[in-house]
């Protein structure tokens, strides 16, 4: 074990440039001592990203604004090197798309688990026999990717999880009323042959959703539930800070009796959504009669009709599902009974690129604060310029933000690129969206340095000393 961390370790010294090595060199001896005590091998070191290092190929060709079936998110994420189309619906998430990802997948996470959620992963590869049960083999067409096994047994590619999950609970035979209410969630890749894939990630044939399911001892429980999930959606959504409306939903094939929908008003929404400007009242045309342009609540007032993006789906589907596969739980009376159910999707890749879609302006990008794929991006001055003698003092500073603040850890990045002027790293730096840039430039040669700091949010540009900075950057909530 020790011989193989050594090696480890010199590998990594013959990487890493002579300065920083040292400070490994160090703090290995710290660890390797730790080590001894405590039998723990020593923390592997990350280096500093770095621009000149990321692969972000940018492949935004003439050919494929032309299809028609683009829009303004999906654009900036090809000239950003976020995405790459693999083929229709089918897309290469690239480093920085993980990145900010990851960071939405932890913020659902929290939010999940703060209402009691767990989260399972369930197998994308489902028996044909479980849809057959509930009679949606059929009722979902062509929508379904199907295929045989070698044994021909048939399968889907999952699109939802009602059935696995269903069946998952039938099979706990002793589940008692006690460890209600159950609330069941994965963030997993789903499989829809969609008629028209368009608008790169907000609609895909493979994207990732978070779905939960829940298991309750009564209707009462279960709509309590369901109030409780809509509620971590509105706050998440809050979180994100992002404008969005809760509207009566229609049911679909999913099936059930009460459903809403959580959506982002932009034009480009495929979704027509109805509201009335005097109580309130909020519904996705689907939703009502057919020509009903009326206030079915105040009765009265028009309704005012626009466009969403619908980023979260609820449903409560009491014993629709219980009922097929006898998903039971023993009462308080010692008495089987069956499990009422609910059901809340989030689209995780449509929501990246709905935010994207709302926020950015015409030629770069806007995060939601939280989700940027790093928060700080640190630009030296050009090799061979007046400043340049203060390009160590850029390196310094970005090791010393991504190393020592826990807020930054990682998500601090280096334009290392000093073979181009500032100007054009800036404005990629504007195009990726990093919140915040930190520019070392002439200004960093005074007695005093002074630092400019573009913050992208709030469109200022700011002139920090070194206390200043640390003093702003210690202040960013990150994920
Ligand atoms: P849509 O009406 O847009 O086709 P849906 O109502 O069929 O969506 P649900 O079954 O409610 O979708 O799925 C839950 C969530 O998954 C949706 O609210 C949406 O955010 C996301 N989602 C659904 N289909 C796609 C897709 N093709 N690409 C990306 N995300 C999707
Ligand atoms: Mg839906």
């Amino acid at each position: 074990m020790e011989a193989l961390m050594h090696f480890h370790l010199r590998k990594l010294h013959a990487v890493l440039p002579r300065s920083l090595s040292k400070a490994c060199r160090r703090s290995h001896h710290c660890a390797a001592q730790h080590a001894r005590s405590a039998c723990t091998p020593p923390m592997p070191v990350t280096p500093m990203p770095l621009v000149s290092r990321l692969f972000q190929p940018s492949n935004l060709r003439e050919g494929q604004e032309a299809g028609g079936l683009t829009c303004h998110s999906q654009r900036l994420m090809l000239q950003a090197g976020l995405i790459q189309l693999s083929s229709p619906g089918c897309f290469h998430y690239l480093p920085t798309a993980v990145r900010s990802m990851e960071k939405l997948v932890r913020l659902i996470d929290q939010e999940m688990q703060a209402i009691g959620g767990q989260k399972v992963d369930m197998p994308a590869l489902c028996g044909a026999e479980l849809w057959r049960c509930s009679g949606r083999w059929e009722l979902m067409g062509k929508e379904m990717f199907r295929l045989r096994d070698r044994h021909n047994a048939e399968y889907c590619l999952g699109p939802t999880h009602e059935e696995v999950v269903t069946e998952l609970l039938a099979s706990q035979t002793k589940l008692s009323y006690r460890q209600l209410p159950l609330l069941l969630y994965q963030v997993t890749r789903k499989f829809r042959d969609e008629q028209k894939p368009k608008f790169g990630l907000l609609r895909g044939r493979e994207f990732y959703m978070k779905d939960m399911y829940s298991f309750d001892v009564s209707e009462e429980a279960a709509l309590h539930t369901y109030q409780s999930v809509c509620h971590a959606y509105r706050r998440l959504l809050d979180r994100l800070g992002l404008r969005w409306v809760q509207v009566q939903a229609d049911t679909g094939n999913i099936g059930g009796t009460l459903s809403h929908e959580f959506h982002l008003p932009a034009d480009v929404g495929e979704d027509r959504l109805l509201m009335c400007g005097n109580c309130g009242f909020s519904a996705n045309v689907e939703a009502l009669e057919a020509g009903r342009m009326d206030c079915p609540q105040c009765l009265t007032q028009p309704l005012t009709e626009s466009k969403g993006i619908e980023v979260g789906h609820t449903f409560y589907l009491g014993t629709k599902y219980s009922q097929v596969f006898s998903a039971m739980f023993t009462n308080a009376q010692n008495k089987p009974a069956l499990a009422q159910m609910g059901c809340f999707g989030l689209g995780v890749t449509r929501i990246l690129a709905a935010s994207i879609e709302v926020l950015s302006s015409e030629d770069s990008i806007r995060w939601p604060r939280l989700l940027a794929p790093y928060q700080v991006c640190v630009v030296p001055p050009k090799k061979g310029s007046k400043a340049s003698e203060v390009i160590h003092m850029a390196e310094e500073l970005a090791h010393h933000l991504g190393n020592c603040f826990p807020n930054l850890k990682g998500d601090v990045i280096l334009d290392d690129r000093t073979q181009l002027t500032i100007g054009k790293r800036l404005k990629d730096a504007g195009r990726l969206g990093y919140p915040y840039v930190v520019v070392v430039g002439q200004k960093a040669m005074e007695e005093k340095p002074v630092f400019e700091v573009v913050c992208q949010q709030s469109g200022e540009t700011l002139f920090l000393n070194r206390d200043g900075l640390l003093d702003l950057l210690s202040g960013v909530e990150t994920i």
